[in-house]
């Protein structure tokens, strides 16, 4: 028995010729293969498209020099308390008062 599902990805480009910054969105199909293992096809409206960390191109100046990785989404509030994150932010605050 197969089991599917669908989630949704957003990419974000970097052209490291012109700097050039895009995203693009992907429907990401799940499919697991009965074994534990898992199969991923990723589509384009409604296409099916390579892997978004290959074979793109920028569409600026077309170089094929391009970094892929995925979109820092807002996960759901699974990140801890963030604590760490205001100790970060106090000691940004400390040096630029030149305290730390
Ligand atoms: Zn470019």
């Amino acid at each position: 028995m197969r089991d599917a599902w669908s989630s949704h990805e957003a990419w974000v480009y970097e052209c490291l010729c012109c700097s050039t910054i895009w995203d693009e969105q992907f429907d990401v199909r799940h499919i697991a293969d009965g074994h534990g293992g898992e199969a991923t096809v990723y589509k384009q409206d409604g296409q099916r498209c390579t892997t978004p960390w290959v074979d793109h191109v920028c569409p600026n100046c077309q170089s094929q020099n391009v970094k892929a990785f995925p979109a820092p989404r807002a996960r759901r509030p699974e990140v801890p308390q963030a604590r760490g994150g205001t100790d970060v932010a106090l000691v940004f605050h400390l040096r630029h008062l030149h305290a730390w």
